[in-house]
């Protein structure tokens, strides 16, 4: 079964999180909530995403214990974005502070860091 979302559903959670189920579905208009409901039972499998119960029903957002260059990384290999070798950022999910490409697989936040990982 494919879940072609899982990159999306991820990326409008960190970003915009934590979210009840029909307010990721505004954020994401190509979406079912058929399509997103899997895609959130993946994620939070996979330790990415964690659910919470508030009072107006559940809401989605980032994990606490997952870094957020873990989510990035997961985020490109689900989508197949060219990403950064050294830290996994992509254009749609760039570095906290912001970078750009400084080499076609290198951004400008691990580009000051020398080549060792
Ligand atoms: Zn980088
Ligand atoms: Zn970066």
């Amino acid at each position: 079964m494919s879940t072609p979302l899982l990159g999306p559903v991820l990326l409008a959670l960190w970003q915009h999180g934590p979210l009840p189920e029909h307010e990721l579905l505004v954020l994401l208009p190509d979406a079912t909530s058929a399509q997103v409901t899997p895609a959130l039972t993946t994620l939070i499998e996979e330790g990415l995403i964690e659910s919470c119960p508030d009072r107006h029903g559940t809401l989605y957002g980032p994990a606490v214990l997952c870094d957020e260059t873990i989510a990035q990384q997961a985020y490109a290999r689900y989508t197949g974005s060219p990403r950064c070798s050294g830290c996994g950022c992509t254009d749609t999910w760039p570095c906290p502070d912001g970078c750009w490409w400084v080499t076609p697989d290198r951004c400008s936040s691990c580009a000051g860091r020398g080549l060792v990982a």
